[in-house]
């Protein structure tokens, strides 16, 4: 791609070295002597002061041309904003405070029709893609376009910022996307191969998270491109035999995630974080299964959890779901209260092949009592079972155990580290000496 502002520097005025390097009062006395400067850009590419300051992550240079009133969307030699530039470079304070400034997020360059949410993406920068769209969420692009196809907005060649983020192996983009309603069947036009799905190109680039994520959101295997390519063929041809294998039909169906679903588009931070854990848990055990042969290593240390189950006494049973009597209870379901823990949630939320089409007509039902599930929440009080006959010491003995188990749980799962889950799931499972104590504050002590 033609851009390179942060190599724009000398130039025959000296000034854009100055914004570049941030010398804010030396850029505001060369515009004292030549205000005009302030509409100069640079000889080959047509940086404007603006798109070197946004570049280069110079806010304050960046906050004093905007006070200046310089257009936010000024353009250069390829029709880039400085909002696009920022979002390149990651430079997300200057990103923001265009987006403040009034930037339009709904440009397109001339080099690849893209907007600021394609670089984003391209290039990695997930915390600047989350300010797009949540700015997007609120603009007059959602009125006017609608927010579901800027999510999905295609570039020259089709590809959506999905696309690109699969292609690059960008795993943290493509969860946001995905979790902003990206959609994961679409097919490029050109972009890549001609009709190439985002799982076609994380096979491409060989990214086993980009993968799993893609899977997990009910990327299809078995979806071809134009030359009749399914994904597992494309990593084969690249020599990715992990990626490979997580893409051959005939390897065990992964959960997934059940996006279609209403209530889950309304869930909690906290309990989709609880069923999102569970959820990459569940698959990455899959993984492994399939990976057994390959003698690759994944990046997730083995569970210990095998022996650990024996050990747990009855006494645990207080706090066990008791559909699996294998998980901890943190779930409940509403309206009816029922409780059980985040697997068995996703067991009877989550279907292999979701139908988009009826998916959303049958919600699921709460196993106990058949009623319709509204949502879910993370259950506040663990079921009382009446377990009365348990002293104090057995509960806590059993809780460290159950606090022992449930770290175990989360550094077995260092690999989703991309997820946002990971932090406040551990906050959850009582990790340390503050999470015990609430969590034996919820028992009445005899
Ligand atoms: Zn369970
Ligand atoms: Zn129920």
């Amino acid at each position: 791609m033609g851009q390179g502002p942060s190599c724009a520097g000398n130039q025959e005025n000296g000034m854009f070295g100055a914004v570049q390097g941030g010398n804010l009062e030396v850029v505001k006395a060369m515009l004292e002597r030549k205000p005009s400067l302030l509409h100069e850009t640079t000889v080959y590419d047509r940086h404007s002061a603006l798109h070197i300051a946004a570049a280069n992550g110079q806010i304050e240079v960046l906050s004093m041309l905007l006070e200046r009133s310089v257009n936010p969307d000024v353009l250069n030699r390829h029709k880039q904003t400085p909002l696009m530039l920022a979002a390149m470079h990651g430079k997300i304070s200057c990103l923001k405070k265009l987006m403040e400034a009034g930037a339009n997020i709904l440009m397109f360059d001339s080099l690849n029709g893209r907007t600021c949410l394609h670089y984003a993406a391209y290039y990695g920068h997930s915390d600047c893609l989350q300010a797009i769209l949540s700015a997007a969420r609120s603009s007059p692009v959602a009125v006017s376009w609608g927010y579901a196809r800027f999510v999905n907005i295609r570039d020259d060649k089709g590809a959506t910022p999905l696309h690109l983020a699969a292609r690059q192996r960008q795993s943290e983009c493509v969860h946001s996307l995905l979790d902003n309603g990206a959609l994961v069947c679409a097919s490029t036009s050109r972009y890549g191969f001609p009709e190439s799905t985002p799982l076609h190109l994380a096979a491409r680039g060989g990214s086993l998270d980009c993968i799993r994520k893609l899977l997990a959101w009910g990327a299809d295997r078995l979806q071809r491109d134009a030359s009749g390519r399914i994904p597992y063929i494309v990593a084969l041809k690249y020599r990715h035999e992990a990626c490979a294998a997580l893409l051959n039909p005939s390897s065990a169906e992964p959960l997934v995630w059940p996006s279609p679903l209403k209530f889950f588009s309304e869930l909690n931070e906290d309990a989709k974080a609880l069923l999102e854990q569970a959820l990459m848990e569940a698959n990455s055990e899959r993984e492994k299964n399939i990976l057994k042969g390959l003698g690759c290593s994944l990046n997730s240390p083995p569970h210990s959890d095998s022996g650990m189950d024996d050990s747990i006494s009855e006494a645990s049973n207080a706090e066990l779901c008791c559909i699996c009597f294998e998980q901890v209870c943190n779930i409940e379901l509403q309206d009816c209260g029922h409780q059980m823990c985040a697997q068995c949630t996703l067991a009877i939320c989550c279907y292999n092949k979701p139908n988009p089409t009826t998916a959303s007509l049958t919600p699921p039902v709460c196993p106990f009592c058949r009623s319709t599930i509204a949502r879910v929440v993370v259950a506040r009080k663990l079921k009382d079972y009446g377990d009365a006959d348990h002293d104090v010491a057995d509960f806590s003995s059993s809780k460290l155990r159950k606090s022992r188990k449930s770290r175990n749980f989360c550094e077995g799962s260092s690999s989703f580290k991309g997820l946002s889950t990971v932090g406040s799931f551990s906050k959850m499972a009582g990790r340390g000496t503050a999470g015990r104590v609430a969590a034996e504050d919820e028992f009445d002590k005899p």
